[in-house]
């Protein structure tokens, strides 16, 4: 009877070891910052929206419930990841983002006074100078995190991107807060693992150039958009994981990001 006596040497170095549960380093408050992905998450108005269309949901002849969709979207929509290669020939793809990219610690820059009061705000490098002021200067590593609080507009395009409307046309009339040049160079030199915030891109609504994701995409720095709940998290001391479905080639992929809060804060 090996499998018995294994099962009893188990339980043995179970009680010596105590239980795991007080061992693990994963303690505190859970924040979910991903928005639900389903038919009513906004997308680009040039991109495909999502569809879950049901392939089977019920009782099957065989006396038992089964359920099963089909999915069809855009890569960038919802909560997402924009891949290095979204923006910058040759970059990495989205199953080519290392982890250590996707999960660290967390700065979080609130700008939601300036948003609140111009939807094409663009975040300047004093944003970053008044948290570092704070907090030191950002270390390499950092996964840092917008707060403009558009998420709170979430699912109304209209008052989350500027406009519903769809198509090529709709493009010119976003207005919604995002990088300026100078943030995104500040954020590439000082060597960010990631940054995300909670508007539909990391340049603004009406960026023709899409300087901020050319210039950090292009140092391989990946990207989060569509984020939430981060009036949730502290400026600094929460830990972030984020991590997208491993889409081989893609420039962007479906993101769940949650972030630890460690007790007391
Ligand atoms: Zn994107």
């Amino acid at each position: 009877m090996a499998f018995r006596r294994m099962a009893v040497s188990i339980a043995a170095a179970a009680l010596a070891l105590g239980t795991a549960r007080a061992e693990s380093p994963l303690q505190g408050e859970w924040i979910d910052l991903t928005h639900t992905l389903d038919e009513t998450s906004v997308f680009w108005p040039t991109a495909e929206a999502f569809h879950h269309d049901a392939e089977s949901f019920g009782q099957t002849e065989g006396g038992y419930f089964y359920s099963a969709y089909n999915i069809r979207t855009s890569e960038h929509g919802g909560t997402h990841l924009d891949a290095p290669i979204h923006f910058a020939e040759g970059a990495q793809t989205a199953d080519e983002v290392p982890l250590d990219r996707l999960i660290g610690p967390a700065a979080v820059i609130d700008v939601t006074e300036a948003s609140g009061s111009d939807r094409d705000y663009r975040f300047t490098a004093q944003d970053v100078l008044d948290w570092e002021a704070r907090h030191g200067e950002i270390a390499p590593g950092t996964i840092v995190l917008f707060r403009t609080g558009f998420s709170k507009f979430w699912p109304d395009r209209e008052a989350y991107m500027g406009t519903a409307e769809r198509g090529a046309e709709a493009v010119a009339q976003l207005h919604f807060p995002g990088l300026s040049e100078e943030v995104a160079r500040l954020l590439k030199a000082r060597d960010v693992a990631a940054v995300g915030l909670d508007t539909p891109s990391l340049d603004y609504g009406q960026s023709k150039d899409f300087i901020a994701h050319r210039v950090l995409l292009g140092a391989q720095i990946p990207g989060f958009e569509n984020v939430t709940n981060l009036d949730r998290l502290p400026e600094w001391g929460a830990s972030v994981i984020a991590l997208p479905a491993k889409i081989g080639k893609g420039s962007g992929a479906p993101l769940r990001i949650v972030a630890l809060l460690p007790k007391g804060e």
